[in-house]
């Protein structure tokens, strides 16, 4: 049995996460996505909004489990008995960053192999870093994230102004 494990901050999910999420999705039996609760950035949104949204907007595909973790990647993978790691590609920034981590990887963990997704063309210059700028202006951002995420990005925005003032 093939099992994938996607993993990301996914803060917010994006059309170009599900294009990744929906194309792996097909080559493995199971489908991990996991949501990252350790990482550097400071997130926008808990891990459990996160994996609210992920659930949401990934309903339509039955082989897709969503899951959390912190520490290392490959400590969860081996956990969840996954035997292949996706990661999408956009640029060669990512690139550098991932043929890093996944030789890193390899040596930590030879048994789980790297594949990687070149984004689709449409959605190589997304990411939630840009989603969040542009959302912080009050602009559209429904031709970056489906409409149940764009809601509660609305929602945040006017909890953290209620926050603030
Ligand atoms: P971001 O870089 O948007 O904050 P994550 O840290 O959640 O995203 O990234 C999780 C994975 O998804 C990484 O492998 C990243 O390269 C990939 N990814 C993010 N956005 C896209 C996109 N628009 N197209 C393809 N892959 C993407």
């Amino acid at each position: 049995m093939k099992k994938g494990i996607y993993p990301g901050s996914f803060d917010p999910v994006t059309y170009g996460h599900i294009d990744v999420i929906r194309r792996s999705a097909a080559l493995v039996d199971e489908l991990i996505v996991a949501v990252l609760g350790n990482s550097e950035k400071t997130p926008l949104f808990t891990v459990e909004e996160r994996k609210d949204m992920l659930r949401e907007v990934t309903k339509g595909l039955p082989n897709v489990k969503i899951e959390s973790f912190s520490g290392l990647t490959v400590d969860f993978a081996r956990k969840m008995n996954a035997n292949v790691l996706v990661r999408g590609l956009r640029a060669i920034p990512d690139f550098e960053y991932e043929l890093n981590m996944a030789q890193t990887n390899h040596i930590i963990a030879p048994e789980i192999e790297t594949v990687f997704l070149m984004t689709s063309l449409k959605y190589s210059y997304l990411s939630s870093t840009t989603v969040k700028e542009v959302a912080n202006f009050h602009a559209d951002i429904s031709t970056f994230v489906p409409p149940y995420v764009e809601a509660m990005m609305h929602k945040k925005f006017i909890s953290n102004q209620e926050v603030e003032s």
